[in-house]
């Protein structure tokens, strides 16, 4: 059911200035536009669905590569302007805009290729990708393509003294005046939630740990409703610890070569090491990995819109070079709206423990 959450959801999408901000952003469009026109031997006279067309731009790659015919689904009011921007490039015949939720609209064929930017900050803020899921299950081919293909939810811990200390030491002296009382009510007002900022890779305390890595063509619903996992860093070098820093990134592989008589192997090989991805094998689940375009949201590569997301602690913790630092982090589907996500996290270091519980909204 079509909730008011999801009608205001889709209301924040018929506003111009978004889909600005994510065409504006060329390392994602650019990305994504490479990506179709790698895979065009799997779209040229082909069926595509574009989950969530926004302006059709997608769309409009996916006929610019020869495809036979693309249904742009979106459900916010942008469709509208979709529909006449493909009108006004001539692509009527091609693309069909369907004004609707994916989950509602009627499309009476199977489908070769499903493309959808679905992602949101920390990967799955928004809760976009269950209708890629719904999308895969009601229409899309056996052997048939998505993109991206996988996509991998990363964390490392942080230090930030900038930001900490424009934020927080600043109440220390303003104008001469011992302002410390203030220290309280600014951690809680500047840490409480998550934050959407840029970082680089000197703010980062040591390698990341992968929190999950999601497999398009297999990843269920349930499966996204709680996300866990227990980590453990070691951190190269001596610092303020200020919290823990998640960015994702997402892969453009071909579809995995199922196992034949003579392929017995097939192309899937082990699953990625949940522990450690210094080696990048993660990044060897399907065919070409050495080809497969990758869109990267961490913080030494190329800045995007989607930044980094930073969960700050109240209190910083001083470590020492190869501390240890654990613990576990649980992100959750709020129940009260499932397009909000809770973050349950749990950490140590030096001997003390604490518990940080906060909402993505
Ligand atoms: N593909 C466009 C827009 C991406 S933003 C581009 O790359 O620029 C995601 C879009 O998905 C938004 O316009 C949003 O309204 C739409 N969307 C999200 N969930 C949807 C659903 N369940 N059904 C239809 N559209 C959806």
């Amino acid at each position: 059911p079509c909730t008011d959450f999801d009608m205001a959801y889709f209301h924040s999408y018929s506003h111009v200035g978004i889909h600005e901000e994510m065409i504006k952003d060329r390392v994602r469009t650019e990305t994504y536009r490479a990506a179709i026109m790698q895979h065009q031997n799997y779209i040229a006279g082909k069926v595509v669905v574009d989950v969530g067309c926004g302006t059709g731009i997608l769309s409009i790659f996916c006929a610019q590569a020869g495809a036979k015919r693309v249904y742009a689904v979106d459900a916010s009011d942008i469709a509208v302007q979709a529909n006449e921007v493909v009108k006004a490039n001539n692509l009527s015949d091609t693309v069909i805009v369907l004004h609707g939720r994916i989950e509602d609209v009627e499309i009476d064929e199977e489908v070769d290729v499903i493309i959808s930017e679905w992602m949101g900050y920390m990967l799955l803020y928004e809760s976009m990708l269950g209708s890629i899921i719904i999308a895969r299950d009601r229409w899309l081919k056996s052997g048939g393509l998505i993109l991206p293909s996988n996509a991998t939810l990363y964390m490392a811990p942080i230090t930030h003294p900038d930001r900490y200390s424009e934020s927080i030491e600043f109440w220390r002296n303003v104008y001469g005046i011992d302002m410390s009382a203030m220290l309280p009510l600014a951690k809680q007002c500047a840490f409480e939630e998550p934050c959407v900022e840029t970082i680089t890779g000197e703010n980062v305390l040591t390698w990341p740990h992968v929190v999950k890595h999601v497999d398009c063509y297999t990843i269920t619903n349930h499966e996204l409703e709680s996300v866990a996992t227990r980590f453990k860093f070691k951190s190269m070098m001596r610092a303020p610890l200020h919290g823990f820093a998640f960015w994702f990134d997402v892969e453009f592989s071909d579809p995995a070569i199922l196992p034949t008589e003579n392929n017995p192997q097939s192309s899937i090989m082990e699953s990625p090491n949940e522990h450690s991805s210094t080696d990048g094998s993660q990044r060897k689940k399907r065919a070409n990995p050495s080809q497969a375009l990758v869109l990267s949201t961490a913080p030494e590569d190329p800045p995007t819109h989607w930044q980094q997301t930073l969960i700050y602690f109240y209190d910083p913790i001083e470590v020492e070079q190869d501390q240890i630092i654990e613990g576990a982090v649980t992100l959750s589907q709020s129940k009260e709206n499932a397009r909000f996500m809770n973050i349950h996290l749990e950490y140590a270091s030096g001997g003390r423990s604490f518990v940080k519980e906060s909402v993505m909204r």
